[in-house]
């Protein structure tokens, strides 16, 4: 195998102890193949752990603004290789080369903030309610951390853990999505050649098993997760269990509502890209488009001519705007959901099969699907499906559409189109996400911003912005007593 195609552990790229590999095709043309990658058992897992451990003390006493500096390093050579990660990014999960380029953005974005941040861990002091004595609160790391991410942004969403875990001064076991292992071991090379010392970041490749061993370690302290409800849930039980730090991010069924006063050809533009764009699977993607009824056909059939338009194919290919699915599993769920829509007395606009005309048979193509007629308690209103299928419902009221948008039990983003400001501020308040666009598609987060949601698509954490380097410290509280005698908090500060 070649250096790439291995777990990175304690600086060394190294095989598997058991030896047992897994393939990863191109899901646009499943006869080039990727690579095979290591599948890590506890063995693998272990020694990864106890390399994080090592170099903790190290690393954890490092200032700050020099862990700081190497995250600037990072980012000046994500910048450099953006485009030859994003091409193998493409080729490896499929959506089309612009996107993939604006997920390594989003690193270099994530590197250059959390470099910066490292001068401002910010800790508090406050007024002791004793004569001459201080208080703070200082900032720890909080330990060895695991890092599990989904396939669908595989260079920028682990950079959101990484880098503010990096920045806080925590060691890291990094597993990537076993749909995106070689996004994972680009990213651990650069790392590598950016200076991160050996045992600060360790890579170990495989599927669920492999998630679940790091899991319960007793040496990792703190997991970081990003993917299915179902895999989330599993890691919660666990962390509960074993009272681990736990950050959640999971699923969404992200609604775009326009009111009949917005601007028509902007709500258009911004659900194509938001319902189409990754092939609809993102965890903000727009899977239900909530209509007034005032310009519910008008706006549909205009949607409908602009679907009929969008080209189909290999992301690396000029001109593509969609690419696969990830896998043959997501084509049957997206298939099987295509099928459900139906039978519960929606009606199929447009789309609704595998597409495989041409070279489009050689991977997990999926025609760009629309619904109308859809109503809340549909099932492909309210699941997520995680493909390329729009649910379009009608609403007769602000009212009606807010009540539809938060009919589920997911809350990740969303998004409202209206002229009007009363009603833009009302959303803000009234829908019930960790995300709200105003005049804009339910996706395009900013690495400096937070980032998640709520109701059951998270824990309450969040990735992004300033809120992110809560998750990776440990509040220490600290008195500094300078009287010369013994003060007794709650006796000696009342009056007798
Ligand atoms: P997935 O849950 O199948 O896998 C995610 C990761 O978890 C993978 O690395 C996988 O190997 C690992 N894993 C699975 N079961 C595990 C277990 N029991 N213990 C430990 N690790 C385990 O998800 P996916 O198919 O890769 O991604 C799609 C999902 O991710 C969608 O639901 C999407 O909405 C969600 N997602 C959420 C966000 C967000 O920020 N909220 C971002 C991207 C994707």
């Amino acid at each position: 195998m070649p250096d790439p195609f291995r777990n990175f552990v304690d600086g060394s790229w190294l095989d598997t102890a058991s030896g047992a590999t897994f393939e990863k095709p191109n899901p646009a043309r499943t006869q080039d193949l990727i690579g095979h990658f290591p599948e890590s058992g506890q063995e693998d897992i272990d020694a990864a752990v106890t390399a994080a451990r090592k170099a903790l003390p190290a690393w954890s006493d490092t200032p700050a603004p020099q862990r700081g500096e190497i995250l600037r390093r990072i980012g000046d050579l994500l910048t450099e290789r953006k485009q030859e990660l994003a091409f193998e990014e493409t080729r490896e999960m499929g959506k089309p080369f612009a996107e993939t380029c604006g997920d390594v953005q989003e690193a270099i974005d994530t590197a250059y903030y959390a470099a910066s941040e490292t001068r401002r861990l910010f800790g508090r002091t406050v007024p002791s309610e004793l004569p001459d004595k201080f208080n703070m609160s200082i900032r720890r790391p909080v330990g060895a951390v695991g890092i599990i991410t989904a396939w669908n942004f595989p260079i920028a969403v682990p950079t959101w853990k990484i880098f503010p875990a990096l920045a806080c001064g925590n060691t890291i076991v990094f597993k990537p999505s076993e749909d995106a292992p070689h996004s994972g071991m680009l990213l651990t090379r650069l790392f590598a050649d950016a200076g991160v010392p050996a045992g600060v970041f360790n890579l170990v490749q495989g599927g669920a098993v492999s998630g679940a061993a790091l899991v319960k370690h007793p040496g990792i302290d703190a997991v970081s997760f990003t993917g299915s409800n179902d895999a989330g849930s599993n890691i919660g039980e666990v962390c509960g269990r074993l009272n681990k730090r736990l950050s959640l991010e999971m699923g969404g069924k992200n609604a775009q509502i326009v009111m009949s006063d917005a601007d028509l050809d902007l709500a258009l533009e911004g659900v194509l890209w938001g319902a189409f764009g990754t092939t609809g699977q993102r965890c903000t993607a727009t899977s239900r488009l909530i209509l007034h009824e005032a310009i519910h056909d008008v706006l549909v059939e205009r949607l409908i001519e602009q679907v009929q338009k969008l080209v189909l194919g290999y992301g690396n290919d000029e001109g593509v705007n969609v690419g696969p699915l990830i896998n043959e599993k997501a084509l049957e769920k997206v298939t099987r959901y295509v099928e459900i829509g139906r039978t519960e007395g929606a009606t199929l606009r447009i789309g609704g099969r595998r597409a495989t005309q041409g070279a489009l048979g050689d991977g997990f193509f999926f025609e760009p699907t629309l619904f109308t007629g859809v109503t809340p308690q549909m099932r492909i209103a309210r699941e997520e499906i995680f493909g390329p299928v729009l649910s379009v419902l009608r609403a007769t009221s602000y009212e009606e559409a807010v009540r539809m948008a938060n009919a589920t039990r997911y809350g990740l983003s969303s998004s409202i189109y209206t002229r009007d400001v009363r009603l833009a501020y009302r959303a803000m308040k009234d829908i019930e996400a960790g995300i709200t666009y105003i005049n804009g598609p339910t996706i395009g987060a900013e690495a400096h911003m937070p980032f998640g949601g709520v109701k059951q698509t998270g824990n309450g954490h969040r990735d992004g912005g300033w809120e992110v380097f809560d998750f990776y410290t440990e509040t220490k509280t600290v008195y500094v007593d300078y009287s010369g005698r013994l003060q007794k908090a709650q006796m000696d500060n009342v009056a007798s």
